[in-house]
């Protein structure tokens, strides 16, 4: 039988929360540089395990037998899951684990509305158990639509209802009024029946807000949901009166607030137009339809003459080459490049991927130097004196309507502006349309030439090329 050593709120209890939520922080700071993401990464695991460890240890924790059986189906399912799923499944991934804790935050809510009912229940105790619901049950139902778009279980183009603001805006005004009712009469009996109500009326507002937003815009969504369920688990941090949970709570509300902001500035919109605007997906028409348009198309070997031949070469990654893994033989190419003397730099664009930082995590992982990464600000105006772009896999980034055409789903969205280069490459598998679901004019400049193949394929065949010359 196990007994508990801790007293809640004692010493040694505050002392294990702070070392747990000071490894929180110093593995976010990690995680700032892929060189030491890795390392942030479990620090973080550590400080999570302290966190988790210690709350078991606290006197009255509870019922065991669920606990240990939670731990061990919780535990389980998350190993499996992050052996198996691959790098460009992580968004869907993130979506669905985020859904599991707001849903979990509002069940402890639920819980604790239960407890405190018909007994002295503070309202500085209640208004968090009340925010908690309601944003905990928002995150999950936001967050598995976000998932079930993500993972094509339901379509991911806009899905939205004639007058749709106004009904979010009444069941919205809804929720606040149950609140408002419940906290002024927080001394009585609360009603169950009132609080399940919240929860309800919150999932379908949840169901509701995601279901409208595309495919291209789920990644800020995710994000933000993200931070909704931070929040949502410092609420619940107060009315459990867990300091480690308020800490961690606000720690991801914050870094998933910074993250939304700067996710919406590089696709230069603002959160509530995606938010509310209701586009983001692929367009209904025959856009993909591209197969007609004039190109040219090249082999390997034409590219590595122009590529061996090129004094600058700028390569621009996109999530074509994670799906290929073309990683390291991206960084044999450039490296033979290297050896003639050829300077070659890579263009990262913020949401080139589909989760941010993918680009320099895969680049990383085969161990290019950091210092030839450069942002998308940087290297634009680099781009007229580039001889040779090359397009690895990278499509909607590079797509030159989101400057030309007001009318495209990705208008206003800063680019990699590769059709200022002298030439530009492109490799891909076909003239397919990318994330957005649109026809890319750059495939059909004269100074492009494609190399039609797997990235990885085309890598090597390249490299292999140049070692000829
Ligand atoms: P895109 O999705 O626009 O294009 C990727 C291209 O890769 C496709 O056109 C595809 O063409 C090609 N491709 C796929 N598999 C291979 C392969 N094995 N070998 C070679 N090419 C391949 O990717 P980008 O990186 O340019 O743009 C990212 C898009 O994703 C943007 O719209 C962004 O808004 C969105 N997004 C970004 C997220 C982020 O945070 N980074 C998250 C989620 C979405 P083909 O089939 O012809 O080979």
């Amino acid at each position: 039988m196990l007994t508990a050593v801790l007293e809640p709120g004692g010493d040694l209890t505050t002392l294990l929360y702070v070392l747990s939520f000071s490894l929180f922080i110093i593995g976010i700071k990690q995680g700032t540089s892929p060189t030491t993401a890795k390392r942030g990464n479990m620090i973080a695991a550590v400080g999570m395990a302290v966190a988790v460890v210690t709350t078991l240890l606290l006197d009255g924790i509870g019922n065991w037998g669920v606990i240990v059986g939670g731990l061990l189906v919780g535990g389980a399912i998350g190993v499996v899951a992050s052996i198996r799923v691959q790098m460009t499944e992580m968004p869907q991934m993130v979506a669905l684990y985020n859904g599991v804790g707001g849903g979990a935050v509002a069940l402890i809510a639920w819980s604790e509305f239960r407890h405190g009912a018909g007994g002295d229940f503070p309202l500085e105790e209640f208004v968090p158990i009340l925010f908690a619901a309601v944003i905990g049950s928002i995150s999950f139902w936001g967050s598995n639509v976000a998932f079930a778009k993500l993972q094509d279980l339901i379509p991911t183009k806009p899905l939205a209802v004639p007058g749709q603001q106004v009904i979010n805006a009444i069941i919205l005004v809804a929720v606040l009024a149950i609140c408002i009712y419940l906290g002024i009469n927080h001394d009585d009996d609360p009603s169950q029946g009132l609080f399940i109500a919240i929860l309800v009326l919150a999932a379908v507002l949840g169901n509701l807000v995601v279901l409208p937003i595309g495919g291209a815009d789920m990644p800020v969504v995710i994000s933000l949901l993200n931070a909704l369920t931070g929040l949502s688990a410092a609420a619940a941090g107060f009315s459990l009166d867990n300091v480690a949970l308020i800490v961690a709570g606000t720690l991801v509300g914050s870094s998933g607030t910074i993250l939304t902001m700067e996710m919406a500035t590089a696709m230069n919109r603002s959160v509530p137009n995606i938010l509310f605007a209701g586009f983001g997906g692929a367009p209904s028409g025959p856009s993909g339809s591209t197969e007609e348009r004039p190109h040219r198309s090249i082999t390997a070997q034409d590219a590595a003459i122009s590529l061996a031949y090129a004094d600058s070469v700028v390569i621009v990654p996109g999530y074509g080459l994670a799906v290929a893994q073309a990683q390291h033989a991206v960084k044999e190419m450039a490296d033979e490049l290297g050896k003639r003397g050829v300077e070659v730099r890579y263009a990262i664009h913020p949401v080139a991927g589909r989760m941010p930082g993918h680009m320099n995590v895969l680049l990383a992982e085969a161990d290019v130097s950091y210092e030839k990464l450069v942002e998308m600000e940087d290297i634009n105006p680099d781009m007229p004196r580039t001889d040779v772009a090359v397009v690895i896999g990278a499509n909607d980034v590079t797509n030159p309507a989101a400057k030309d055409d007001p009318d495209s789903p990705i208008a206003g969205m800063p680019i990699i502006e590769v059709a200022d280069a002298q030439q530009v490459i492109v490799i891909k598998r076909s003239l397919s349309p990318g994330f957005a679901g649109i026809d890319n004019d750059l495939f059909y400049l004269d100074k492009t030439a494609m190399l039609f193949d797997d990235a990885k394929t085309a890598a090597q065949n390249i490299a292999s090329e140049i070692t000829k010359l």
